[in-house]
Formats: C-alpha cells, structure tokens, sequence
C-alpha cells in the first residue's frame, strides 16, 4: 500500500488545471480547497511531516468526491483514491468526527433506520412543517433546523419480494438507504417501469446499506463488512443483473465489489429500452436535468441527456453546467454544510436560468440537496427521479 499511494502521490505534476472546476476551490479560494492543496497534505501526512489534526480532517472532508479534477487532469491524478486513503490515515490517527460516526452507525443498521423513519413521519406534524410546493417537510429541531426532509408515511414493502414475470431477464434489486427510507415512490416507478418492460424484478430481504459513506469517509473494514453482507444477499438468488436506481449505490457496487453479475444503473437501462418509453404525464412542464458525479464521471454513463432531448425535444431545457457537483458530497453536507448550501445555491441559479419548473436527476442524494437549495433560493421548482419521468407504453 505504501509504494502504492507514492506513486499516486507522484501523478500530480501540479500543473493546476484542477482549480478551473473544482466546486469546493471557487468557494474556499486556498490551496487547501483543491485537489493539488489536498494531495499535498496527504503526500505531508504520509512522509511524517504532518500529523493528522482537526484542521487538517475538514480541509481533506470538504472534498465533495465529484470527480470534476479527475476529469481535467491531464496527468491521470486519481484524486479520490487519494483522498479516500487520506481520509482512512486520519480516520486511524484520531478519529471520525461525531455526527459522521453516528450516521455511519445508523446507516449499518437498515431495520433500526427505518423505524426511526417511520417515527419521525408520524411524528412529523410536531418535528416539522408542512409546505407545498417542495418535497418533504421543514425540520423545526436541532441539528437539522430549516433542513427540507422528505418523510414518508408510505407502508411500502419491497424487500422479500418477486415482482413481474420474466419475460426479459431477472433482475435484482439494490434498494439503498435513501431510495429506501426516503423516496419509496421512486423504488414503485422503478418496479412498475422494470415489470412493464418484461423484467422480473426480484429484491432480496438481506441487503444492507451499499458502504460507500464509510469507503468514502475512510472506514474500508465497515465498506467491506457490508459489500460482504449484499454480495451473500444477491448470491443466494438466481437473477441475470443486478440493477439500483441510485447512481452513488451502483458506482460503489460496480468500482468496488467485484461481482461475477452484472450491475447495471437504472439510467442504463432508461438509455437501453428509450425506444418503448413515454412520459409519464401528459401534462408535463418543461424539465431540466442534473447529472450526477457518480453517473457521469463515476461509472461513465453520459447520454442521458442526449436520450431526454431525443424524446421531448419541447420540453427538456439543458441548465449551465448540468454536469457540476451539487453539492451534496455525502458526509459533506452535514460535517460542512456551509460550503454544500452554497455549491446548493449555484446550483438553483442555474435551474432557474433555464426556465424549468421541474429537475430531472438519477441519484437520491441529489434530489435531497437540489430540492433543499430550491426551498432555500425560493426558485419555484421541483426535484423528481428520472424513474418519475416515464411510463412504459
Ligand atoms: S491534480 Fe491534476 S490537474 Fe490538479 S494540479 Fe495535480 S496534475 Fe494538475
Ligand atoms: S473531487 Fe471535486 S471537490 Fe474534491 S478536489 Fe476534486 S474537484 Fe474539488
């Protein structure tokens, strides 16, 4: 692992191309806000020259993993990887942070997470207050004052389940914590978009959060411990492909848990069976569309809005740069969610330069912190799941 992280260390030439697209640099403006600033750091903590510090934990935690680096970087610098190890070094030397370890903790614990769904949707009307025109109530305690949450009252239950006949393939599906938990409406479309199309749709009860927060955050035994658990879950039943709806999910699952099945993004698919789609309301209003890190740079799935624009050309309006970080950025929105706000409010910028009253997205986390940096701008519009967009014919 040492001489391995050197030779990542090495790839930065540190030419500086990085600070051009680097979400979180146009906001914090030091070195210490980019990717050449943060390898630095972890090149320093990795000699001996620097010790692992509070300082030095939030200036690598605002690294949002988008990606956007990566993408420009000429030297092929694998940006977060490195952060991921730096991360981890930290992670070793002093620890997480406290409101990352009790996330982390809950989201190890699928049943626990969603009776405590459940009881914060039934107690809604006294945590939180009501609104129309956004997604999800606004939260009146403390620490998440003011946050937008979608809390569902919906008694749906996926897992243990076959849907549909196989008339294509047999797919299984991966839920993940927030399509789950928050967005059980999306997880229906999914199936009834899956089974229309002549998928069977088959969900195993033993699936457990996918680890990317806590691959992410540096905690590689808990991200192993838990691919381990869903590889057991999905190998126990006989199925074609494995399929999830949220892009951070299937980015994990692709990059990280070396399966003999395939695993295919729901965006995938949507691009694969365009041919036999429509849209799900006729009265539909004119749409945008925001790309995720993990769809696009992450797993490499581009033509999405290539497959919008094809299939309602009056409709779909692209937004300037549809393709940049939202801001979310996983732990990021919590441990630093100054900077995530603000990333958030470019974001709703850029919607509302494109006239759309609807964004289109395929990743839950950013439909969270799209909608809540809409509430926040008050830029009239509302978040939806591409799955949400279609109907099959
Ligand atoms: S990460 Fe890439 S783009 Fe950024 S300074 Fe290093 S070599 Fe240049
Ligand atoms: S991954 Fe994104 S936020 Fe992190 S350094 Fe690269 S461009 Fe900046």
């Amino acid at each position: 692992m040492s001489e391995k992280i050197d030779e990542l260390f090495s790839k930065c030439v540190k030419c500086g191309r990085c600070k051009s697209v680097c979400p979180t640099y146009s906001i914090i403006q030091t070195e210490w806000g980019v990717a050449r600033g943060r390898i630095a750091m972890a090149q320093a903590i990795h000699e001996g020259k620097i010790k692992a510090s509070d300082t030095l934990q939030e200036h690598i935690g605002k690294c949002l993993m988008c990606m956007a680096c990566e993408e420009i970087c000429t030297s092929q610098t694998p940006v977060v990887e490195i952060i991921k190890w730096t991360r981890g070094k930290i992670e070793e030397e002093i620890g997480l942070p406290f409101k990352e370890r009790i996330i982390l903790r809950l989201l190890k614990e699928p049943s626990f997470l969603e009776k405590l769904i459940k009881m914060g949707a039934i107690s809604s009307p006294f945590i939180g207050k009501s609104q129309t025109l956004y997604r999800g109530i606004v939260l009146r305690i403390p620490p998440f004052k003011g946050y937008l949450f979608p809390l569902s009252f919906s008694s749906h239950q996926f897992r243990g389940k076959v849907f549909g006949e196989k008339k294509k393939e047999s797919i299984g599906l991966f839920l993940g914590c927030l399509l789950e938990f928050l967005y059980p409406d999306v997880i229906e479309k999914v199936i009834k978009i899956l089974t229309n199309l002549g998928y069977q749709v088959v969900i195993p009860d033993e699936q457990t959060c996918c680890g990317h927060p806590h691959l992410a955050t540096g905690d590689k035994d808990a991200a192993q411990k838990l691919a381990r658990k869903n590889k057991d879950a999905f190998e126990k039943i006989k199925i074609d492909k494995i399929l999830t709806a949220c892009a951070t999910c299937t980015s994990h699952i692709k990059n990280f848990y070396n399966l003999s099945t395939p695993v295919v993004d729901f965006a995938e698919l949507i691009i694969k069976e365009a041919h036999m789609l429509k849209s799900s309301d006729a009265k539909l209003e004119p749409f945008t569309y925001h790309e995720p890190c993990h769809l696009k740079r992450a797993q490499g799935i581009k033509e999405i809005p290539e497959v919008l624009n094809h299939l309602f050309p009056e409709l779909y309006k692209e937004m300037p740069d549809y393709d940049r970080c939202c801001g979310f950025g996983g732990i990021a929105v919590i441990e630093y969610p100054e900077i995530s706000s603000k990333i958030g409010s470019e974001k709703a910028e850029n919607i509302k330069q494109s006239n759309a009253k609807i964004v289109v997205t395929c990743c839950p986390a950013c439909m969270l912190q799209i909608e809540n940096a809409l509430f926040a701008t008050k830029v009239k519009a509302k978040t939806i799941h591409l799955a949400e967009l279609f109907l099959c014919s």
